[in-house]
């Protein structure tokens, strides 16, 4: 493929030089010419026919993003979406472009839905429904959907954000935390038995996986009313292994760990539970309006809905969450076997039976050098693992689109470090 380069030269003088890859290592940064001593003419170049990189340079260019959301997408299909950019499947124009309620977009929303229903054996008796907001946003959505304000809801606190859940939750019915991980820093699952349950509780709220503090749910409580319901939010470990909806009422994940990119958050909610909303519920949270406008009432982040069909496919390809969550066991096993054999150099602080298989969080027991491991881990085309600030020390995300590859050379850089620094 020939090499193009477009060119714009600012009015400042300052020259800014987008190099295609064949030029440029890394074909998203420009590079600076430093201001030229001479006048230049305010000038404009730029050239649109630019081809897609094939995969290998893709790959090569491409950085091992250990982030914990917005996160790494498999590389297939961001290519394929640069693609279909810019006259997607030759309908003559981009999909950020084409109407919502178009042929072309009704395709890919129906089909983003019918893929995550297979993925996860969804029945029709639930709805999924493409919402707005973040996972954030459905905190409020929950209470508003599923209690009168008298209402009461249990929440089980293993991190961060099921505390925030049960915060919001709070101003919009009774939600009460009916146990806490916080005198553990965090580190534990309760066991189901021992939780405290209101036997009038409306629902049960857990946070499938706490992507700050690594916590994973192996299984799940059931609630002790029988009229109540499991809820899950799911953000962070949504589609890494199969789940089985029917014991849930409400399963909710921002997209943008596992799925896609931000801007939408899918919700699963059980059919039967729509339609008693709080007089006082936004119609954009509530639950039966979405669903009846099948994600439509209002416009939808379409692209971010069409990437998480992509990867929705792409993980069908893979031969589904069976195949996708042993692929997550591997990468797991071996950053955690590597932690663990590392003689105390490496420490996770969680609960070995609960560590979460998509966030690895761990310190270094000499942790004047976390910065320096973090600095050199970056140097070596490893990003973003620096925990999260309210926490500190190291965070690993290897969510499903971290290839195997990124894990083995992250351990092997983990040993290299610590052998420098005995
Ligand atoms: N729940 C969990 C488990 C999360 O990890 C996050 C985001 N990191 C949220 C909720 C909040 O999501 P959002 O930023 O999409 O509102």
């Amino acid at each position: 493929m020939a090499a193009t380069t477009a060119a714009t030269v600012t009015a400042a003088g300052t020259q800014h030089v987008l190099l295609r890859p064949s030029f440029n290592p890394n074909p998203l940064r420009s590079v600076i010419i430093p201001r030229s001593p001479f006048k230049i003419p305010s000038l404009s170049i730029s050239c649109t026919a630019v081809r897609s990189p094939p995969a290998s340079i893709a790959t090569k260019d491409r950085l091992f993003n250990f982030a914990a959301g917005p996160a790494t997408l498999p590389e297939s299909v961001i290519l394929k979406a640069q693609a279909d950019l810019f006259n997607y499947q030759g309908c003559g124009m981009s999909v950020m472009e084409m109407s919502h309620r178009g042929k072309d977009f009704d395709f890919i929303i129906k089909k983003a839905e019918s893929d995550l229903r297979s993925l996860l054996s969804i029945s029709s008796d639930y709805a999924v429904i493409f919402l707005q907001g973040g996972a954030t946003t459905l905190f409020a959505a929950l209470p508003l959907n599923l209690c009168s304000p008298d209402d009461s809801a249990d929440y089980v606190v293993t991190g961060s954000w099921s505390d925030k859940a049960c915060k919001e939750a709070q101003k919009f019915c009774k939600a009460k935390t009916i146990w806490s991980g916080k005198p553990d820093k965090y580190t534990k699952i309760p066991s189901f038995d021992s939780l405290e349950q209101n036997s009038n509780a409306k629902y049960l709220h857990i946070c499938s996986n706490e992507t700050i503090h690594g916590v994973e749910f192996k299984d799940y409580p059931t609630p002790l009313n029988e009229n109540s319901i499991l809820v899950a939010d799911m953000s962070s470990n949504f589609c890494s292994k199969p789940v089985d909806v029917s014991k849930f009422g409400v399963i909710y994940a921002g997209a943008q760990k596992n799925v896609g990119p931000s801007g939408v958050t899918i919700a699963i909610v059980r059919k039967d539970l729509m339609g008693s909303s709080q007089p006082i519920t936004p119609v954009m949270l509530d639950f039966k309006t979405q669903a009846d406008n099948a994600s439509l009432y209002n416009t939808p982040p379409c692209f971010a809905i069409y990437i998480c069909g992509l990867v929705f496919e792409d993980l069908l390809q893979q031969g589904g969450l069976v195949e996708v969550e042993k692929k997550n066991v591997k990468k797991a096993s071996i950053l955690y076997d590597a932690i663990d054999g590392s003689d105390g150099f490496y420490v996770c602080p969680v609960e070995k039976s609960v560590r979460s298989m998509m966030n690895v969080p761990f310190t270094l027991k000499k942790s004047e050098l976390e910065k320096k491991f973090i600095e050199e881990a970056s140097l070596e085309g490893m990003v973003q693992l620096k925990g999260h600030r309210s926490v500190g020390g190291v965070r690993a995300s290897i969510y499903n689109a971290m290839p195997l590859a990124g894990v083995e050379k992250l351990v092997a850089f983990m040993m290299d470090f610590q052998a420098r620094h005995p």
